[in-house]
């Protein structure tokens, strides 16, 4: 046996704070797909949102709780009860109960200023507010993880109160207390002294939940770590308010394969990092940085020159570690599939059976696709069709003849689109014509009235939502649009994708892949 293995929890907060970033917003289905993605990959704790908080979030619950996870624990997140109010009478943690998460992270304040000066109330009281609550949830069978609020700033202004919270939360059976740097200023060095000091005062586990406010978030909870945390919370990417919160991609891979701590993730977990940055950035609708460390697109592209050919015969003389241990590649984009290897895993995933001919064509496809502006992190259903169609598959159940839209602008009024389609199903001609709030609406609505006489299944089909990324990989030739599409039929959920310099032209090619889909995959019959 060489050095002991390190243990660490990972616990991702991608879903709660970091949600809290300006430009960002989820649906529930984007959150419950994520969960999902996380679970995947087999992340400890994923916590799920603030319960009570938003209505969003309220729903979110009532619909994660009855998910399947298979590695994640859904966690809930939610404040201490108000100063002067008793525990059991306090609306939040009702919402808090109501959830029903078995684990569920309070937040309170550990900062003598935040209690005096925001909460107007007596640092006995901050302190009691800490331990009933803790308290009642234990009562109520809750396990109880305590956020320690401004941790490190309270620890400096206040070291006799921030300890005496932390003393509060662990005796009323807390089992992590957890140490913010909420404003994110703190150093390394701060983190680390103030850590090893706690760290001899606590019996319980302790936890490192830290901004990226003065760009030391990643250090920061890796010091945490190496001063004895158990768990590291952090975001997806980053993801959070003003500078974001610690990015728990770049956390987890320096974890495993530099500080041997092998169990924060799940076997093979590591080499599905870079797919996870993709995913949750594709999601979120947001650009996936490419200079972010390890999954980035450039993370592991070189400049040209004698370094190249050196990185060809000794890639370890110049890559920190290999791309393919997070999954990333060496100088082209983390996810394209230009290896025969990775078309055929995707084929096997999707049951297709390809030919020998088929796999390179693929290959070829996929390569020009993705050089062009498609991506396929999300939009499987896309990816599958292609890799039928690289087999020779030509679909049986429409053809397109032609289909426009008409945009007309109303004084005083909601511009209206109409929409014209004409698609011939089973050898007979269909010509119709809808309106719709926008051109991929009337689009929508005109394709299935065209399709619905011959496949009245369309009924229970949805266009549920639809992303546009104007892609600026193509200056000088006109700006290039990306959309998604997500649609659904009330049991499964399919993701489509489009591109092209005119946004019409591109939401109709996700849109009618989104019916073939959904037509080639039908639902299980109502029994
Ligand atoms: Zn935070």
């Amino acid at each position: 046996m060489s050095d002991p293995a390190l243990t660490v929890e990972l616990y991702d907060t991608t879903l709660r704070d970091g949600a809290q970033q300006a430009d960002l917003s989820y649906t529930v289905e984007d959150r419950l797909r994520i969960l999902h993605k996380l679970d995947q990959i087999g992340f400890a704790y994923v916590e799920g949102g603030w319960p009570g908080a938003n209505l969003r979030d309220t729903e979110f619950f009532q619909l994660a709780t009855k998910e399947t996870l298979e590695r994640s624990q859904l966690t809930a997140f939610g404040m201490t009860r108000r100063a002067g109010e008793r525990a059991e009478d306090s609306p939040v943690l009702r919402d808090l109960l109501d959830a029903g998460t078995e684990v569920v992270c309070l937040v309170g304040k550990a900062w003598d200023l935040h209690v005096t000066e925001a909460l107007r109330t007596t640092l006995d009281e901050g302190v009691a507010m800490v331990r009933d609550s803790i308290a009642f949830l234990r009562g109520q069978g809750r396990r109880v993880f305590f956020d320690a609020e401004h941790f490190f700033d309270g620890y400096r202004s206040d070291p006799t109160f921030a300890m005496a919270v932390l003393a509060a939360a662990e005796e009323a059976g807390a089992e992590r207390l957890v140490l913010c740097d909420t404003n994110g200023g703190m150093l390394p060095f701060d983190i680390s002294s103030i850590v090893t000091a706690v760290q001899q005062h606590a019996a319980v586990a302790l936890g490192i939940h830290v901004h990226n406010d003065a760009g030391c978030a990643v250090a920061n909870s890796l010091v945490a770590v190496d001063a004895g945390v158990l768990q590291v919370q952090g975001t997806v990417n980053g993801y959070g308010e003003r500078t974001g919160n610690a990015d728990i991609v770049p956390i987890a891979a320096d974890l495993v394969l530099k500080m041997g701590a092998h169990d924060a993730l799940p076997e093979g977990a590591v080499e599905r990092l870079t797919e996870l940055a993709h995913y949750v950035a594709e999601i979120a609708n947001l650009s996936a940085e490419p200079r972010q460390p390890y999954a980035g697109r450039y993370a592991f592209t070189h400049k040209a020159g004698l370094h190249t050919s050196g990185v060809a015969r000794v890639s370890r003389a110049y890559e920190h570690v290999p791309p393919e241990a997070v999954g990333n590649r060496r100088g082209v984009v983390a996810s394209d599939y230009s290896g025969s290897a990775s078309v055929r895993m995707k084929a096997e995933e999707f049951g297709l059976e390809l030919t020998d001919d088929a796999v390179p064509a693929a290959v070829e496809h996929l390569k020009q696709r993705e050089a062009s502006g498609y991506t396929f992190d999300i939009a499987e259903a896309s990816l599958e069709l292609l890799l039928r169609r690289a087999d020779g598959w030509s679909q049986p159940y429409f053809e397109i003849d032609s289909y426009r839209v008409h945009v007309e602008e109303r004084t005083g009024e909601d511009p209206l689109a109409e929409a014209t389609v004409k698609v011939r199903t089973k050898g007979s001609r269909h010509i119709e014509s809808a309106e719709g709030q926008g051109p991929v609406g009337a689009l929508d609505n005109a394709l299935r009235k065209a399709l619905t006489n011959d496949y009245p299944q369309l009924d229970t089909m949805q266009l549920e939502d639809f992303r546009v990324r104007v892609l600026d990989e193509s200056v000088g030739t006109g700006a290039v649009v990306r959309v998604l599409i997500d649609m659904s039929d009330g049991e499964q959920e399919w993701t489509t994708v489009g591109v092209s310099e005119n946004i019409i032209e591109a939401s109709w090619e996700a849109l009618t892949d989104g019916y073939l889909y959904g037509l080639l995959h039908p639902r299980s019959p109502e029994g």
